[in-house]
């Protein structure tokens, strides 16, 4: 699960890790007020969506007066932002972070990730801070340090030393980027942090070393631990369908293609992907209905997928070991009878009542095509929505 930056920072702060002073605000005047309450003679007015990128798509705006607040807040507000992390239909910013201008003295990258590799968490560093650090990679790996961390013990402060004289932290503050390191890596752990990146850490004019942006993502599987956490949940942020399916307990991810699939089990869902990829057709969505899905959760599940504009056609693939092929069946006819159905649906059957769910959809009055195997299915929805 992800959080904006302002709700990230407001986590970091509480380990230790210093941040700018801010607000967040819903309105222009609100921007205003959180301005005036800082203080200061610059502020930066930032867009507060779930993706990074914002300050080159002219989501970071330096404002010299309150007025220029109010302008850059009104400008923002209601805005979609388009992103290199937004895909090409972007997001609304509905709320701003207001924070005290800081006197940039240099930028640097700081990022915490599970390394499955190591089966630890690793800090990693770069002195090429502010710029996507994907490119740093590619071009200059060699600016880029780990430090991989013993579960065991923890981060230990010679391992911040190290990781801060790598990235060429001038000495004076060396002991301020370790205590910066030590905090962000013990939030990550307390919190069940998935991925933390501080892009740009940054030292300031006057002698401070601070994170001037936060994405923080946390373990979806361990937030039953983390009530807190939970609350930092922003829904305007997530997919609708996905939002939906998860009411329903439902596997599902939305993709960018045009081939609905619905499938049960998640190891023949990735290949029913695969399969659809192999015959030239993008899969809109990743679907696993589970196990012991009920009709119901099936309708629901196909509606799910019948709700995406982009769907031209559906797959279904289903292997019946647990669940019965009749439920399958049966829940995919209530749903296109309740929605009505203008799109090819292939669909293969096997396994557990087959027999019976083949009848169903055949009784049906819907117009199915069927297929004898997965390759088959594959090559027929394909061929249908061409
Ligand atoms: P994003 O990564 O989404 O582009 P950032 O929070 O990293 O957003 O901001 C982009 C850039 O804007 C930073 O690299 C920094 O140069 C500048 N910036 C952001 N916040 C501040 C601030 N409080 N004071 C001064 N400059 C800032
Ligand atoms: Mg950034």
């Amino acid at each position: 699960m992800n959080v904006h930056e302002y709700q990230g920072k407001q986590i970091l702060k509480k380990y230790g890790v210093v941040v700018p002073n801010g607000h967040v605000a819903f309105s222009p005047d609100e921007a205003v007020e959180a301005a005036k309450q800082l203080g200061g003679d610059f502020w930066v007015v930032k867009a507060q969506i779930h993706a990074g990128g914002r300050g080159k798509a002219g989501g970071v705006k330096l404002a010299r007066s309150l007025d220029e607040v109010k302008d850059y807040a009104t400008e923002l507000l209601g805005k979609t932002l388009v992103t290199h992390q937004t895909g090409p239909e972007g997001q609304e910013i509905k709320r701003l972070l207001i924070e005290e201008g800081c006197p940039i003295e240099k930028e640097y990258y700081i990022g915490v990730v599970i390394d499955r590799s190591t089966n630890s968490v690793v800090m990693m560093g770069s002195e090429e801070g502010g710029t996507e650090i994907e490119e740093v990679a590619a071009k200059t790996p060699e600016k880029i340090f780990k430090e991989v961390i013993d579960p065991a013990v923890g981060m230990m402060p010679f391992q911040a030393r190290r990781l801060a004289y790598n990235i060429s932290i001038p000495k004076d503050k060396v002991n301020q980027a370790v205590k910066f390191m030590l905090g962000l890596y013990q939030a990550f752990v307390d919190k069940d942090g998935s991925l933390a990146e501080i892009n740009p850490l940054i030292t300031t004019t006057d002698g401070r070393v601070m994170a001037l942006d936060a994405k923080l993502n946390f373990d979806s599987n361990a937030l039953y631990r983390h009530k807190d956490i939970q609350e930092l949940r922003d829904l305007d942020e997530e997919d609708p369908r996905e939002i939906e399916a998860s009411k329903y307990d439902l596997n599902y991810i939305a993709l960018d293609g045009n081939i609905g699939c619905m499938v049960n089990g998640a190891g023949l869902a990735m290949a029913t992907m695969d399969i659809i990829k192999h015959y030239n057709g993008e899969p809109a969505n990743f679907l696993d209905v589970g196990g012991g899905a009920t009709a119901e959760k099936v309708r629901e599940a196909f509606k799910i997928i019948l709700s995406d504009p982009q769907v031209k056609g559906i797959f279904v693939n289903i292997f019946g070991g647990i669940m019965k092929c009749d439920v399958i069946a049966t829940g995919v006819v209530e749903a296109a009878k309740q929605i009505g159905l203008e799109q090819p649906l292939v669909v293969r059957l096997e396994g557990t009542n087959v027999e019976l769910g083949k009848k169903i959809l055949r009784e049906s009055g819907l117009d199915i095509v069927p297929a004898d195997s997965m390759a088959d299915g594959a090559q027929k929805i394909v061929e249908l929505v061409k």
